[in-house]
């Protein structure tokens, strides 16, 4: 079967590309990309029409909760999320239950994928066993089982030698160690930031600090052993400033962050609403500014989503007691378009961040509409608007923080490996 997607703005910057062309696919993978009007025939045609046609994006950043957390999100409902909000490759983080610290689990989550899954998946394994940061997994098993990365994300490696190990052995195996900065010691007991909201809210704070120092650590180990290091969801100044400095002196990190730290603030937090509970923890205007800096300059390698779906009793509690975390596949890309709409960055840097990198950092052979390439492709519409109703959201994960907000540019069409998912 070949479909054309016609009359759409290609922009991929992976071949340098920002022009309107037709895309040819068959089966799973692009066959051929034309000039306007000079394209085959094909079974089937997608009008993309006033759209924006760029590669399916990649989210290195997911907990998609299978196996153990079922009625929080499974991979069947967290992979739907993914292709609504434009995402054709998803990265699942391992604090799952059991934790995917061995072979067996990596192979459950892919097999599942693979039946019920409507996008491609990819296992990040534990640091360490059960995630108790003692001992390290069989990080080459894992890989050889389907591993792309690993990361202990929820949790902070706290034993800094555990720590340059994982980071010495992804040298060996070139694969990313995706840290948590959280030093657990500094932020036991905290609910958001510390700070005067934190203060006047009468709730306990969880210092920049606490990131901050992990940062710190972790750019070092990464000099000390020449491993990969991928900094997890920064939030802070601090943080954005050591990146910056590190990268300069030429060590091997990256680093992301999500759209809850440059659309929102500590601010949001005065009305109690749990769905703005989040670890780390929304930062003050200052940090907004400094994360917005680092994404516009290239610090901020990656814009990931650390989609976080709950159940409603995990929200609707006391403040203290609700579940960390924002569900945030649909609606990333419309926030991220606020950053081309503020003129901060322009849509090619934001398709690299959404796409070409991640799936770079990952190895994982995504983020390209060059020929030959899998047919993952999003479509998107500018122009719509939308209101964010988290009761028509796919995700199990009803916590959003943006509830009510009217957001820009919606996805219109996913394309998953040549299978169209149209959305109204
Ligand atoms: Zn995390």
């Amino acid at each position: 079967m070949s479909i054309l997607i016609i009359n759409g703005k290609v922009i991929d910057p992976s071949q340098d590309l920002s022009a309107p062309r037709d895309i040819l696919i068959e089966g799973k993978k692009i066959k051929g990309i034309f000039p306007k009007g000079k394209s085959p025939k094909a079974d089937k045609t997608v009008d993309a029409s006033k759209c924006i046609v760029i590669p399916g994006l990649v989210d290195i950043h997911a907990h998609l909760r299978e196996p153990g957390f079922e009625y929080k999100e499974n991979i069947k409902t967290g992979t739907m999320a993914a292709i609504k909000g434009g995402f054709t490759s998803v990265c699942c983080m391992p604090n799952t239950n059991p934790v995917n610290d061995a072979v067996s689990v990596t192979e459950f989550i892919l097999k599942k994928a693979a039946k019920e899954g409507s996008c491609s998946v990819y296992p990040i394994g534990a640091i360490t066993s059960g995630q108790a940061g003692d001992t390290l997994t069989e990080l080459e098993a894992l890989i050889k089982s389907g591993c792309i990365a690993f990361s202990d994300d929820g949790l902070p490696v706290m034993n800094s030698l555990i720590m340059r190990r994982a980071l010495e052995y992804s040298k060996i195996f070139d694969v990313p160690i995706i840290a948590h900065c959280e030093d657990s010691t500094l932020s036991e007991g905290g609910v958001m930031n510390e700070g005067i909201v934190s203060t006047r809210l009468g709730l306990q704070g969880i210092p920049k600090a606490a990131e901050e120092v992990m940062v710190a650590r972790d750019i070092s180990l990464c000099e000390l052993t020449g491993g990969r290091l991928h900094l997890a969801h920064i939030s802070t100044e601090g943080s954005v400033n050591m990146v910056r400095s590190a990268k300069e002196r030429g060590i091997n990190v990256t680093a992301e962050t999500c759209p809850h730290y440059f659309t929102l603030t500590e601010d949001s937090l005065k009305e109690f609403d749990t769905n703005f509970k989040v670890n780390p923890p929304i930062r003050t205007a200052v940090d907004l500014e400094a994360i917005k800096e680092g994404l516009k300059d290239g610090t901020i390698d990656v814009i990931a989503t650390d989609h976080a779906p709950h159940n409603y009793d995990d929200k609707n509690c006391e403040f203290d007691k609700a579940a960390f975390g924002i569900s945030g596949l649909e609606t990333a890309l419309s926030l991220g378009l606020r950053l081309v709409d503020e003129k901060l960055i322009d849509l090619k840097q934001l398709v690299t961040m959404m796409s070409v990198t991640p799936s770079e950092i990952m190895k994982i052979n995504k983020g390209s509409l060059s020929e030959g390439s899998d047919a993952d492709i999003t479509i998107v519409d500018l122009d719509k608007k939308y209101t964010v109703d988290s009761n028509k959201f796919l995700s199990k994960g009803k916590n959003t923080a943006y509830q009510g907000m009217e957001l820009k540019g919606a996805v219109v069409t996913t394309i998953s490996m040549g299978k169209v998912h149209e959305w109204e």
